[in-house]
């Protein structure tokens, strides 16, 4: 059994993270504490780097990392990097007004977007190892469901005909950006329970 710490404060990813890899021969912790990093990067790749690096200089131990967020194409890709921090608040009701508010002149068949995930395991070596992912979907002008967190209830998933917010986590996590990214990580390392 590998133990891996978690470099995230967010207990809604925490909880992603060991749904997604309950069938591999790893131990999640969180971190002992959440560590102040800034995340200056230009990019999810960067951003990612700059967290994993700074758990893993601060507890020394193998740390997965992830960055992740909404980019809606009308609009530029926003909130992209930002989707932590797209209102002042940052509360994810009030992320999602800002956004609603941002599209509300656009017609929602041109409301495609995507979430993306990037994910970093820095292992016991001190060796860095990233994967991406996507998933592919439409911003829809309305809340729908309540499961989820972020901006799940307006994610609207045409594969299954529903939000994010309307369906379950199981179902989630076998096309989310995360579950995918997490599981291509893990697949080329030898971990599978
Ligand atoms: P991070 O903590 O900087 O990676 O910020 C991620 C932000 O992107 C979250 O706070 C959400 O607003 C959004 N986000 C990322 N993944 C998801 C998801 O699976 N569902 C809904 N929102 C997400």
């Amino acid at each position: 059994m590998k133990r891996i710490t978690l470099a995230t404060a967010n207990l809604d990813k925490v909880t992603e993270f060991r749904r997604i890899l309950r069938g591999y021969t790893i131990e999640l912790s969180p971190a002992p504490y959440s560590i102040k990093v800034l995340e200056t990067g230009r990019d999810f790749i960067e951003n990612v780097i700059i967290k994993a690096k700074a758990y893993y200089k601060e507890f020394n131990v193998p740390v997965l990392s992830d960055d992740s967020g909404l980019e809606v194409d009308a609009i530029g890709k926003a909130p992209g990097i930002f989707s932590a921090r797209f209102s002042p608040d940052g509360s994810y009701r009030s992320n999602i007004d800002r956004l609603l508010n941002q599209i509300k002149n656009i017609p929602e068949e041109k409301l495609n977007a995507r979430f993306v995930c990037v994910v970093c395991l820095i292992d016991e070596s001190g060796i860095m190892h990233i994967a991406q992912d996507i998933c592919e979907g439409y911003i829809i002008k309305e809340i729908r469901g309540d499961s989820g967190f972020g901006f799940d209830p307006i994610f609207y998933y045409p594969e299954l005909g529903k939000t994010f917010g309307e369906i379950s986590s199981e179902e989630k996590d076998k096309v989310s950006h995360r579950g995918k990214a997490l599981r291509k990580l893990f697949s080329v390392l030898p971990l599978e329970g």
